[in-house]
């Protein structure tokens, strides 16, 4: 492995879900659901192998779906994108990711990260060959906020980039648009752009709403809107995602995923396109379904002690672990499978220059159905 990629090796999740599965646990830890998107999506996917769509689709998407997308975005944050020239779809938000980092930011340029952050964020900025400038969440109360003195730190004249995500994994925080907006004011002096990832966009509860950074003055011709339709349609394992934004970003974005994939599923792209056009009460329940997952989560983990924060979008809880005599979380989750039979991500492989602040923390995620959540519950009482 090159130097640049050594401290990214193997990814927390692949190192946990072996374990859950070596040792029959309740996989709490890798972030997907275990129940189907709606069942017109997947007929549409059968329908459309069957009807003989299983070549390449154009370079950035078939029309259909990025048709369905900006429709979908319009009535969602009412930005308004070209399906021609502002749309790309690209394998799962991973490579959207990876692609506006690849096809925008130089060698030299530097990149902002607010830590914690998805793990592919650091390893994507490596690959680039850029510097990553760590900026920082804070506990503000029971939630978490972004630290604005941490992020203008970050900043400089050599700051290309900052990358954004709320909702916000792994701590379960929504940004407030006052935090979005002093993002923005940074973007708008520095003339930076924000990669946006807006992955759990529909997954906000209690009175918590989306806001993409992208509808804030001056940031949609310096916003790229990046999402999925794994956490919006429950299936992350089709890998299809896509990016918004204007032309120009696109375009370069685009010149990095021909080379990385060149394109993604024809057959499942088409779904996704019907599930949009046709599935909007779904996804709109989804969001109520996940919320009282995270309610039956939050009983059995205050159940047992352990101190949580509020979750207010994603699928996953912050446990503090620390009232059950945990002391050091990051073995404390690879040895909970074969002990308990559960299994949860310690907080630290999202952190680097702030990891102290952070690695006593556990994630646990939500998204699994009624009776595997109480199995938990049931097995994690061999802790008390
Ligand atoms: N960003 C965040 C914040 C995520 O949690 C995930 C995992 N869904 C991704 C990006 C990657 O998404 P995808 O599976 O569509 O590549
Ligand atoms: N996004 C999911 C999570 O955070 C899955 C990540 C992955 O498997 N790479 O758990």
């Amino acid at each position: 492995t090159v130097r640049r990629l050594r401290p990214h090796a193997t990814t927390i999740f692949s190192e946990v879900t072996q374990l859950a599965v070596r040792y029959g646990a309740v996989n709490l830890g890798q972030g997907f659901p275990d129940t189907d998107g709606p069942p017109s999506m997947i007929e549409a996917a059968v329908r459309a192998m069957r009807e003989g769509h299983n070549q390449y689709p154009p370079g950035t998407g078939v029309p259909e779906l990025r048709h369905a997308l900006v429709a979908h975005e319009t009535a969602h944050t009412g930005l308004v994108h070209d399906p021609d020239t502002e749309v790309l779809v690209t394998v799962g938000a991973t490579e959207a990711i990876a692609g506006a980092v690849l096809g925008l930011v130089e060698p030299h340029d530097e990149v902002a990260v607010i830590e914690p952050s998805y793990d592919s964020y650091a390893a994507t900025v490596a690959m680039a060959g850029a510097t990553r400038r760590p900026a920082r969440m804070v506990r503000s109360g029971d939630r978490f906020r972004l630290d604005v003195d941490s992020l203008r730190a970050a900043f400089s004249p050599r700051t290309r980039a900052v990358l954004v995500n709320s909702p916000h994994n792994p701590t379960g925080a929504v940004l407030p648009r006052e935090d979005l907006e002093q993002i923005a004011a940074l973007c708008r002096e520095f003339d930076a752009i924000a990669i946006s990832d807006e992955v759990y966009e529909h997954l906000t509860y209690d009175d918590n709403e989306h806001v993409s950074i992208a509808t804030l003055p001056g940031m949609s011709e310096r916003t790229l809107r990046i999402s999925s339709a794994g956490k919006m349609l429950n299936c992350t394992g089709w890998k299809i995602g896509w990016v918004t934004g204007p032309a120009g970003l696109i375009a370069g974005v685009r010149t990095a995923k021909q080379y990385l994939s060149y394109t993604a599923g024809t057959p499942l792209q088409l779904a996704v396109a019907h599930a949009l056009s046709h599935e909007d009460e779904w996804i709109r329940a989804l969001r109520v379904q996940m919320q009282d997952r995270r309610d039956q989560l939050v009983g059995i983990l205050t159940g047992l002690g352990v101190d949580l924060a509020v979750t207010q979008g994603t699928y996953f809880l912050t446990a503090d672990p620390r009232p059950l005599g945990v002391t050091d979380a990051a073995s404390w989750c690879l040895e909970l499978p074969e002990k308990v039979g559960v299994a949860a991500v310690p907080f630290a492989p999202f952190t680097d220059t702030y990891s102290a602040e952070w690695s006593h923390l556990v994630r646990f995620a939500f998204c699994k159905r009624p009776e595997v959540l109480a199995e938990a519950g049931r097995r994690l009482q061999g802790l008390a």
